[in-house]
């Protein structure tokens, strides 16, 4: 049997993709390990949700966290010095055929040469942005992107991007954090293969670029395998429990429901929320509203909000025959597949946009952190699943901008453009991932991959 040892960077929103490629793998009849950093308490659950995949933690000295001028900066740096355990962890194992690892693990790289063992990355991002990132260390602007912008930037593959789209930790070419990057981004090229979290049809430019050479010029780009679209099974709560808000979607008319999730962290300022408030109200049509507090209560996440105070005054009273708003969390999955759902505003995290696929269910874009306003691009203008909201770059999204949003899709014809391309988009994920569709056919050659290199560790 072929064993595959996982290895997420931090946090769950790491550790939550590598599990389901694992269960992927386990599908294959590989025998998968993942080696986790950090999270017990995740690690520890997902271990008792999926007892066929073996998980293990590495001990990591410990980092503190206030030295580090970004988040992913101290990321960065424990998995640096992470290393010397995984190292000694891999050693501990009799034979791996692959390591696998995510986009901030680029150190690990260096173990897995040294121990003779192919290493892949898996990509839980756009292919689009894979192209960037590969391509970005050979035409990074001189001028730092933040300081131009409204410039657009050229690369193979994808549609231009503005450069205040970037991925914020780009933004800033003297900050530590984006020479960083870029010297991670330089180092992609060393694996033996990219498994890719979207499908050929979805990103066939990108996929062409890739495949052609062109985003590395001078330098092979290794194999790109496409095997997704994995989405988590639904009930990502936690709960066992079928959520209230679906036995709320269960009386309301088919695709008549305007769903407003935005990730696991997406927060919005009073002001900004009263303006949804307002736009949905006035745009007449039925929402599933995800509200959490606002950053200026956040002083414990745990409190919920309170939704009286904060919304405009009796907008919950006057939206009660049409409208459900949700505290913190809904099961977001279960909700796009639900009849009832017919749009979604969301904050383009690339877990999202696939579940709006996967679903059929056409987008309003309202990017918000990291690389969502990248995804946006790359939703609206190459894949077109999805329209923008105006203004997601300034304070505020008015409220007619928010109306006019979703009556685009609910009711004109450009709406049901969208949601014909996004039957289609839905149709496509489904067929890559049957016996012999795209995906599935990226996973098959990754593992003739792994079938034709099986090293035994060096000592
Ligand atoms: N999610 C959910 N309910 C919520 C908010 C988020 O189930 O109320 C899930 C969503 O279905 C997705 C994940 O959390 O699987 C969020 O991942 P994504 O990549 O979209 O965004 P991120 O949280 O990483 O910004």
């Amino acid at each position: 049997m072929k064993t595959v040892v996982l290895y997420p960077s931090l946090g769950v929103g790491h550790l939550n993709p590598m599990v389901e490629l694992g269960k992927v793998f386990l599908r294959s009849r590989l025998s998968v390990i993942i080696a986790v950093v950090d999270s017990p308490d995740a690690m520890g659950r997902l271990a008792t949700a999926n007892p066929d995949i073996t998980f293990r933690h590495l001990p990591v000295p410990p980092t503190g966290k206030d030295k580090y001028s970004h988040p992913i900066m101290r990321t960065i740096d424990v998995l640096r010095v992470a290393n010397p355990a995984l190292r000694s962890f891999l050693r501990t194992l009799p034979a791996i055929d692959a390591v696998v690892v995510d986009m901030f693990c680029t150190d690990a790289l260096d173990v897995a040469a040294e121990l003779d063992i192919p290493a892949y990355f898996f990509f839980t991002s756009p292919l689009g942005h894979l192209a960037v990132n590969v391509h970005l260390p050979y035409n990074f602007p001189a001028v730092s992107l933040k300081d131009m912008p409204e410039t657009m930037l050229h690369f193979p593959g994808v549609p231009p991007i503005r450069a205040m789209d970037m991925v914020t930790t780009v933004q800033d070419r003297e900050s530590d954090i984006t020479r960083a990057r870029l010297r991670q981004c330089a180092r992609m090229p060393e694996v033996r293969g990219f498994l890719v979290n979207s499908f050929d049809w979805l990103e066939a430019r990108a996929l062409k670029a890739l495949r052609s050479g062109l985003c590395t010029p001078g330098r092979s780009t290794p194999p790109v395998y496409c095997i997704g679209p994995l989405v988590p099974p639904g009930n990502t709560g936690g709960s066992r429990e079928r959520h209230a808000c679906l036995e709320w979607l269960d009386t309301q008319p088919n695709r008549s429901v305007v769903l407003l999730s935005f990730g696991s962290m997406g927060i919005f300022s009073e002001p900004q929320l009263r303006e949804m408030a307002r736009g949905l109200e006035s745009s007449g049509h039925r929402f599933l509203w995800v509200v959490r507090n606002p950053p200026e209560h956040q002083s414990s996440k745990s409190i919920e909000p309170d939704l009286e105070a904060l919304l405009p005054d009796g907008f919950l009273e006057r939206t009660r025959e049409k409208g459900l708003v949700v505290k913190n969390w809904a099961p977001q999955m279960e909700v796009l597949r639900h009849d009832a759902v017919g749009a979604f505003i969301t904050h383009c995290g690339w877990n999202s946009a696939l579940e709006g696929i996967v679903s059929g269910v056409p987008m309003i874009c309202w990017p918000l952190y990291s690389e969502q306003r990248m995804n946006k691009v790359h939703m609206v203008e190459e894949m077109k699943v999805g329209v923008a909201v105006q203004g997601y770059e300034k304070e505020l999204v008015e409220a007619d901008q928010v109306e006019a949003k979703v009556r685009l899709v609910m009711e004109s014809d450009e709406g049901k453009k969208l949601r014909k391309r996004l039957a289609m988009a839905k149709k496509m994920a489904a067929d890559a991932l049957k016996e012999g569709g795209s995906s599935y056919m990226g996973l098959e050659k990754f593992l003739e991959g792994l079938k034709k290199s099986s090293p035994e560790l060096k000592a």
